[in-house]
């Protein structure tokens, strides 16, 4: 009998197009060491997770110290101190309206918790028809059903059409690619009158609208003005309907603020989170609400129940990688780390927007993206592969989403290996394969 092969499938990888895997034995600070021997500066946080540097020590000692205490207890009907303690210290940073806690697993099950939370809301006060969702063009919220159905119409979902329920799409402040065709000089945020137009006339039968608040990431790192949420919120309070931000990446200071609904002075009802919540070392998802949504769930009513949970709901051995990370908020001196990430971007930043094959540049908080003009523009550019490669073979992880690239890095990068980053992209960016840009030339 031909025995059959065991492989591992990795996520977003086309084997037939793609290099094997990179093999990863340890990581340090911003560095990834390969069983090859080499170092390579990991400029996306590994996907957006990871904080303060691989291997933090204190965030390895809280989660072995845990380990040897209690690693895994059942979540309903029991508590245990991680929980009681992230909670207590999420509290002490979230804004004041958002009191209550849901753990989950990952990015994902935090989104699905907020879609369900919101619908159960509504229903459990008797309203049944408060059941769709709004969303914006350029979302993406996850990959488990809920959170591809309110995730943009993209090559990611398209084999799952038949899988996602139908919403309301409206258009994001692309400012980059205007959807209304303004400029940002001019417009008075023309792009939120379909949302008002929308909410107008049917607010009765819309349950939640659900944002990035100021980044879209997967969508293409795309900033929005702040103006443009401040406008959402406005909308939702008028009209009724609740508003999740999903700051699963946004959150812990990724913007720059501890969450980006802060640069707007918005509070929204449900927010969704993960992520760096662990500092990037431990799956774990947060959705939290406001009192008026949980008083809702409060009943001797069985039925008014929240029926979810999984089995490592607040996993104690996540709890405490989070109570660690939070911690290191306060001892260690992480909002300075990310204003000089910030300052780097703003120096670079500029001469980039002049390359001629460059479209657009922008930035928030430790995040600065920059977007090539080809005719193959979207996540499945040629572009991407030959720049990945170009990158991997400089020692520096950038994954770009397509023709844009992005740099997202832990808060440790130092300013030289940040202008190292950058002059590894200046040097991509003059390599490129002569291009067919929108603005006819090459470079
Ligand atoms: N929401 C946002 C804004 C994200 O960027 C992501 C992941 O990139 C998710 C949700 C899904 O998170 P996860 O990959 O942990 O399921």
């Amino acid at each position: 009998m031909s025995e059959i092969p065991l492989s591992i499938w990795h996520p977003f990888t086309q084997d037939a197009l793609e290099p094997a895997p990179v093999f990863v034995e340890r990581a340090e600070g911003v560095y990834l060491y390969t069983a090859e021997g080499r170092r390579l500066i990991d400029a996306i946080s590994s996907w957006w997770v990871n904080l303060h540097g691989h291997a933090h020590p204190l965030i390895a000692g809280a989660i072995a110290d845990q380990a040897r205490k209690l690693e895994q207890v059942i979540f309903a009907g029991f508590t245990h101190a991680p929980a009681e303690e992230l909670a207590a210290g999420l509290r002490k940073v979230l804004p004041a309206p958002l009191g209550h806690i849901f753990f989950s697993d990952d990015g994902s099950t935090a989104v699905e918790v907020a879609l369900k939370m919101a619908v159960q809301f509504w229903w459990n006060q008797g309203n049944r028809n408060k059941r769709k969702f709004v969303a914006l063009e350029h979302a993406y919220h996850g990959d488990t059903a809920g959170a591809m159905s309110v995730g943009e119409d993209s090559s990611f979902v398209a084999a799952f059409d038949s899988m996602r329920f139908a919403v309301h799409r409206v258009p994001s402040a692309y400012c980059f690619r205007c959807p209304v065709g303004k400029t940002r000089a001019t417009c008075k945020i023309d792009c939120v009158e379909p949302l008002e137009q929308l909410l107008e006339h049917r607010h009765g039968e819309i349950a939640a609208v659900i944002v990035e608040p100021l980044l879209q990431a997967a969508g293409g790192m795309i900033v929005h003005p702040v103006e443009f949420l401040q406008r959402i919120r406005e909308l939702c309070t008028r009209h009724n309907v609740l508003l999740i931000a999903d700051e699963v990446l946004t959150g812990f200071g990724r913007t720059g603020r501890m969450f980006a609904c802060e640069h707007a002075e918005v509070v929204p009802d449900i927010m969704c989170l993960s992520k760096g919540i662990t500092g990037g070392f431990l799956p774990l998802g947060a959705t939290v609400c406001t009192d008026t949504i949980r008083r809702v769930f409060r009943s001797e009513d069985r039925m008014r129940t929240f029926f979810h949970g999984h089995s490592y709901t607040g996993s104690p051995l996540a709890c405490a990688a989070g109570i660690a990370s939070l911690k290191i908020f306060e001892s260690e001196p992480v909002f300075e780390r990310i204003a000089a990430i910030e300052k780097i971007h703003a120096e670079r930043l500029p001469a980039l927007r002049n390359h001629p094959a460059v479209g657009d540049v922008r930035s928030i908080g430790t995040v600065a993206a920059i977007e090539i003009e080809t005719e193959d523009a979207g996540y499945l550019s040629k572009l991407r592969s030959f720049l990945y490669g170009f990158f991997l073979e400089r020692g520096v992880l950038l994954r770009p989403l397509g023709n844009i690239i992005y740099v997202l890095p832990p808060y440790v990068i130092t300013a030289s290996e940040l202008h190292y980053v950058y002059d590894v992209i200046q040097e991509a960016l003059n390599a490129l394969p002569a291009l067919k840009t929108a603005r006819g030339g090459g470079s």
